[in-house]
């Protein structure tokens, strides 16, 4: 079997757009067929992934409005209500309910918006076009390396503790009065580190630099797991010196794919990312992206309405002691976790963690190595069953055992 750890993989034979149509049941036929060795999130196989399968509720949302599309609001009005009340929600979750909000295709488009504003404003305060330093955690997400390489940045990165959240003392450091921007995450997707938020926020507002907090993975767990008495910071617009918050609804949000959300303290900074629309009638945009599915953002309205303040506290109790259950059969089992996660993230010491989770992939299970510390990563998330954690923990010592094709 071929396992893509770390590679670029394009398929090299490819299908052919066909001269004549075929009938829909052979091209479904095809299409279970092409689909074959997809996993389904409730066979318990999936133990690398942050998003799950969304909501009943949101399927059949997202099937009625398939058409809607966020680009052209002046046909679909029911986007821009549903923006404003998905950012009304959150605010509110978020500890700022006034807050300005942006739907986005996710957690990427989130961040980047947030670097160009912060960029916009440091060109305006200090003119010329060139680089505007951002300070980061060492452990952000890999959408910053992506976003450094589109904008004229100069990162700055900040190193990290033992629990691989950033040090405050370090990353405060690093910042002063003209940097542009700095960034903390409060959930890493790696290893589910929350940094220590009101640590950073009160150096950022003293010398008032904008503090962005990627709550990507965490903006879903965090309040309700606070709720819940586990013990993790604050980290949203409850503490002053939180400029902004990108949050990710596709992940433990149980929204369709592509759902993000930024949410902005001040209205000014949604001014900065307001690009005029060319058609009068139409409203402007503040995102990157023009045609998108509104129907993924209906399906967001639909899901958080269905489930309430008491369904997502439910669904972050039942992830949390599923964690705590796999934590307990990792240790019977003899395997030692390399830190106590903070959320959903369970970290594994392994002497060859590539080895392992490719002996897993052969007995079916996907796991996942976070390369940039050596360590086997397993995410647990609502679509896990006890059954299915015990599974991968026996599957897991099965492979720990003499390697298939024997150990180096
Ligand atoms: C997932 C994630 C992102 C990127 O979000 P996408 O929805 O994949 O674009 C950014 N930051 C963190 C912390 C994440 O977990």
């Amino acid at each position: 079997m071929e396992t893509l750890l770390g590679s670029s993989t394009f398929p090299a034979e490819t299908g052919s757009l066909p001269e004549h149509g075929r009938a829909p049941d052979t091209v479904l036929e095809e299409l279970r067929e092409l689909c074959r060795d997809d996993h389904d999130y409730a066979g318990g196989t999936v133990f690398n992934s942050i998003c799950s399968a969304p909501l009943d509720i949101a399927r059949r949302v997202f099937a009625q409005h398939l058409d809607a599309n966020m680009g052209d609001n002046r046909v679909f009005p029911s986007l821009r209500r549903a923006e404003a009340d998905l950012s009304a929600m959150f605010g509110e979750l978020l500890g700022h309910p006034g807050a300005v909000g942006v739907t986005t295709s996710g957690g990427t488009e989130a961040n980047l918006l947030v670097v160009l504003a912060a960029v916009r404003r440091y060109h305006d305060r200090h003119g010329g076009s060139g680089p505007a330093r951002i300070v980061l955690p060492e452990s952000a997400h890999f959408s910053f390396d992506k976003i450094v390489g589109m904008l004229p940045v100069e990162p700055v990165y900040a190193p990290l503790d033992d629990r691989l959240r950033v040090r405050p003392e370090e990353l405060t450091r690093l910042v002063t009065a003209d940097t542009a921007l700095v960034v903390a995450t409060a959930g890493t997707s790696e290893a589910g580190a929350v940094d220590d938020v009101p640590a950073v926020a009160e150096h950022t507002a003293a010398l008032g630099v904008p503090l962005h907090v990627d709550a990507a993975t965490g903006g879903f767990l965090i309040p309700f797991a606070r709720e819940l008495g586990y013990d993790l910071p604050p980290f949203a617009f409850d503490v002053p010196g939180v400029t902004s918050v990108a949050l990710d609804p596709h992940k433990y949000g149980g929204v369709p794919i592509p759902s993000g959300h930024l949410l902005l303290r001040d209205r000014a900074d949604a001014e900065l990312l307001r690009t005029a629309s060319h058609y009068r009638g139409t409203f402007d945009h503040h995102g990157l992206l023009g045609t998108r599915p509104g129907a993924a953002v209906l399906a967001a309205w639909a899901v958080l309405r269905t489930l309430g303040r008491s369904g997502y506290r439910e669904l972050v109790k039942e992830v949390f002691t599923r964690r705590d259950l796999l934590l307990g059969m990792l240790r019977d089992a003899g395997f030692t976790t390399a830190m106590e996660p903070q959320l959903t993230v369970v970290t594994v010491r392994h002497p060859e963690p590539a080895r392992l989770v490719d002996a897993l992939e052969r007995r079916g299970f996907i796991a996942s190595v976070a390369r940039r510390y050596g360590l086997l990563r397993l995410v647990v998330h609502w679509h896990q069953t006890a059954e299915q954690l015990r599974g991968l923990v026996d599957a897991m010592a099965a492979a720990d055992g003499p390697w298939e094709g024997g150990r180096a």
